[in-house]
């Protein structure tokens, strides 16, 4: 059996483990002076700095309105502080602790102290200071971005030029992180499931990119995991656009509506379509069984009534495409204007390995049956 003490770094969960048992220990050692561990870090900073504002404490602490006056107002019914109202503002209330409190804040010191030492027993002086000074860090930094505007698109991956993933322009190649589909042939593990630590690139960062690239570039593709999970999408390709920028999208075609609203917005120039399988087929190869085609079968709608330049893409997989399912598919789309037919390769980052892509003869071959069905089929 896996050993999970031995797991590799896992911020989140180490956190989580943290936080449970750090809150159990305190909550038990807290219990005969009726204080919980939410409430501990509020008295100790009232304590600290006797005369501090609510509106501090709750910056000091990163709470929100709601909880901090929650909490104020326990401590207070409680009798460990007092709330006056500001001398130099009215409307600020200052918190003192009480007499009760005092009383009891060298057990709290003392139980603090205690767990410390317990969780570093193990570990040397200079790395505990180390881990101090990272922890504070990283929760600076923590409390920065739940301040910070979250409702800019993040990208994973950027290939700054590329002169063939977007034929007669001159691109940059953006993948977005996150996907709603489990493709078991994928090659892009690592970006549908991010690691914690995985480097992301701002929005910021890749407008001033193409700011400066102007005349250079012509074109951007948006490529995933799956670009239309991100609605923050739209407001950046309007940026993009105002760039003058061509933008051609990657997409699993499993989010309609917004793909629907780049297009009217003419927010995309081409669309790049995956089609995984046939209708009946569809859930397996994506990874989900009980997947419901109906987004998918929306956007093939939606696509088929477009002007936009629109590329269906299948990727023959020995494993899961027969001929006859490739045929099925091309019917299934059919009228389109284009379709690629993919070479599957599988790489060191696939989902799950054991994969194989049609031959090129083999490939050869589906083109020339389907081109019966659909006649602009290129190979790729
Ligand atoms: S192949 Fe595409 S749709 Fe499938 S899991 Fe990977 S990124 Fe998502």
């Amino acid at each position: 059996m896996k050993d999970f003490s031995d797991h590799n770094s896992d911020l989140l969960l180490d956190i989580s483990i943290l936080y449970r048992s750090t809150q159990k220990y305190y909550d038990q050692m807290l219990q005969s002076v009726s204080l919980t561990y939410a409430q501990l870090p509020i008295l100790i900073l009232i304590y600290e700095n006797e005369g501090i504002s609510q509106q501090r404490v709750a910056t000091e602490g990163s709470y929100d309105k709601g909880t901090i006056t929650k909490q104020v107002q326990k401590l207070e019914e409680m009798g460990y502080i007092r709330v006056q109202p500001s001398q130099k503002d009215k409307r600020a209330k200052e918190l003192y602790t009480t007499s009760k409190a005092r009383q009891i804040m060298s057990k709290v010191y003392a139980i603090r102290t205690s767990w410390w030492q317990h969780i570093s027993a193990s570990i040397p002086q200079e790395d505990m200071d180390s881990f101090s000074t990272f922890y504070k860090n990283m929760a600076v930094s923590a409390r920065e971005f739940a301040q910070a505007d979250l409702s800019e698109i993040l990208f994973f991956e950027q290939q700054n030029i590329s002169l063939e993933s977007y034929p007669g322009k001159v691109s940059t190649v953006l993948s977005t992180g996150g996907c709603n589909f489990r493709c078991p042939f994928c090659n892009c593990s690592h970006l549908v499931f991010l690691k914690e630590n995985t480097k992301s690139i701002q929005e910021s960062q890749i407008l001033q990119y193409l700011t400066r690239r102007k005349g250079l570039l012509n074109a951007v593709l948006i490529k995933g995991g799956e670009p239309l999970m991100h609605p923050e999408l739209l407001p950046f390709l309007k940026k993009v656009k105002a760039l003058n920028y061509d933008v051609k999208l990657e997409t699993n075609g499993s989010y309609s509506a917004l793909l629907k609203e780049l297009i009217d917005q003419n927010l995309v120039d081409e669309v790049l379509f995956h089609i995984k399988n046939t209708k009946e087929k569809y859930g397996e190869t994506i990874g989900l069984k009980d997947y419901d085609i109906k987004e998918v079968q929306s956007s093939i709608d939606c696509l088929q009534k477009t002007k936009k330049s629109i590329t269906f893409v299948f990727t023959p997989i020995q494993e899961l495409h027969t001929m006859e399912d490739l045929l099925a598919m091309a019917r299934w789309i059919q009228p389109a204007q284009k379709l690629e037919l993919h070479t599957y390769q599988e790489k060191e980052t696939v989902i799950q390995e054991g994969f194989h892509g049609y031959s090129p003869e083999a490939l050869k071959q589906a083109q020339e049956k389907i081109q019966e069905i659909i006649p602009n089929v290129v190979i790729r």
